[in-house]
């Protein structure tokens, strides 16, 4: 979400003539997106304007702005703490920033712009305080040029015990399906090749229009349908919503990646409740198997958060047996952070102890690890369709620069998420190939492009023009050897 937000700051603030600077030495605005999601993410902010107070004191006209999460938490907090920033907006004001760089560089002084606190007001009247900010977008700020984020719906309604969001981001509101649908024409008419739709709980996505009700999954059999698009994902999934029409949709449209982020946070019914999350493990793991069944080779992925108010070590351990045996693809494990505005903050003490919540952190993230291996090796032996991203991490830390014909290794990932590493020539970037899988570790998979794939391809620099390219390869799910 925050990658999506700073795509679109840039992309305004290019309009107004300013160009993105290579180093903060060089920059007259340095602006800061933020997550207050946990302590840590914060913290770092807060280093980060310690080390911008010199530059700012050695040149008085730099413009110094706290953007997005933490703006809107913070607020005033955030010039008591650091009172060389000039500029501190929440993600409900984000259009206002290039208005408001122009007050500060006008000798207006520090400004500031958040929308209201959940309680303030009317529903109406605070969701009205989180504008939509989205038609805008900038090519050159995408993770690739082929890749692009859409965004469904702002904000957030669930109100988890643990969880900032709903305070920070405000109430959840549905953006237009139509909307949705243009942007994607517009992004695929750029060179976009994957959309990613982008909502806090995507697959609670609703949209009432007179007498007709628009969910995710029609959504997906809308985007399904535009010419160029190779690949459609969406995340974060809420265990609930997880109906059968969508399931369906994502078993029957081509474009769909099979692959669900669907967190279950914890393992224990009682930690569950505790979390405010509203489901019991009986029924996520009864979800989980209508997903099983429709999607067999689908990966599932989850969050889990560790050393949560009061865990005890048996509900530790029922964390754990549910990583051992729900076969997750991969999770993302966080230690509990207490986050003021919260219920957990205000109601539940954090009184599990650092050291315990970091090796419970350990011993999660080494189960998974082994899962994850066993569920990669089962891919050795087959064919899949990867969508080719860029350098491997390897080959861009050497700042290996190839040419376009010339061969580095490459990473792109599978129909469902998973990462594969390869040696092909530098111009298959952005396109689909097929890969055979040769090896695989607990991250990724490794392997060869199939043998004539990558030959038929014609020499063309980066540009993924499709003028000269030979026809796609069909679309295909995920295969496995039997
Ligand atoms: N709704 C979005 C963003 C939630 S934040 C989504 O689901 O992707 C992402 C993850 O951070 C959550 O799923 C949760 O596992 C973790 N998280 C949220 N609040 C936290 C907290 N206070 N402490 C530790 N982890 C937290």
């Amino acid at each position: 979400m925050n990658v999506l937000d700073s795509e679109l700051v840039v992309a305004a603030l290019r309009r107004q003539g300013w160009e993105m600077a290579a180093t903060t030495a060089e920059a007259d605005a340095v602006f800061y997106n933020t997550c207050s999601v946990r302590q840590h993410a914060e913290d770092k902010i807060y280093s980060a304007l310690g080390r911008i107070r010199s530059e700012k004191e050695k040149r008085p006209a730099l413009v110094v702005g706290v953007l997005g999460c933490m703006a809107q938490k913070d607020q005033a907090l955030i010039r008591a703490r650091a009172p060389w920033v000039d500029l501190v907006v929440g993600p409900g004001q984000l259009h206002r920033v290039p208005g408001l760089v122009d007050l500060v560089l006008g000798g207006g002084g520090p400004q500031m712009e958040v929308s209201l606190d959940r309680k303030a007001g009317s529903r109406d009247a605070v969701a009205q305080s989180f504008e939509s900010y989205d038609p805008d977008r900038d090519p050159a700020m995408r993770p690739t040029p082929f890749q692009a984020f859409i965004r469904t719906q702002t904000g957030c309604d669930k109100f988890c015990a643990f969880c900032v969001v709903p305070r920070v981001r405000g109430p959840e509101q549905a953006r237009p399906p139509e909307a949705m649908v243009a942007e994607a024409k517009k992004l695929v008419a750029e060179g976009c090749r994957e959309i990613t739709l982008i909502g806090q709980t995507v697959n609670s996505y609703r949209w009432a229009d007179g007498g007709k009700t628009t969910r995710l999954a029609d959504l997906l059999v809308m985007l399904d349908a535009i010419d160029g698009l190779d690949r459609i994902k969406f995340v974060t999934n809420y265990p609930r919503d997880m109906t059968p029409d969508l399931i369906a949709a994502v078993r029957d449209l081509p474009k769909v990646c099979h692959y669900l982020h669907v967190p279950a946070q914890h393992g224990s019914d009682d930690v569950l409740t505790r979390m405010k999350r509203g489901y019991t493990i009986g029924e996520y793991m009864e979800m989980l198997s209508r997903v099983r069944e429709e999607l067999p080779h689908a990966a599932v992925t989850s969050d889990f958060i560790v050393g949560f108010c009061g865990e005890t070590d048996a509900e530790f351990e029922a964390t754990l047996d549910l990583v051992r045996s729900a076969g997750f693809k991969n999770s993302f494990i966080f230690k509990y952070s207490p986050r003021p505005g919260t219920k957990a903050f205000e109601r539940q003490a954090d009184d599990v102890p650092e050291a315990v919540k970091k090796e419970r952190n350990n011993i999660l993230l080494e189960a998974q690890a082994e899962v994850s291996l066993a569920g990669n090796r089962r891919f050795i032996g087959s064919r899949q369709q990867v969508l080719v991203e860029g350098l491997s991490t390897r080959d861009e830390k050497r700042a290996v620069n190839p040419g376009p014909d010339g061969v580095a290794q490459l990473t792109g990932r599978t129909m469902c998420d998973r990462i594969v590493v390869f040696d092909a020539p530098l111009r298959l970037v952005g396109r689909l190939v097929d890969v055979d899988i040769e090896s695989a570790g607990a991250w990724s998979l490794a392997g060869t492009v199939a043998a004539g794939v990558a030959d038929a391809l014609p020499l063309e620099a980066l540009r993924y023009s499709d003028e000269a390219a030979p026809p796609p390869p069909t679309l295909h799910s995920i295969k496995l050897p039997t």
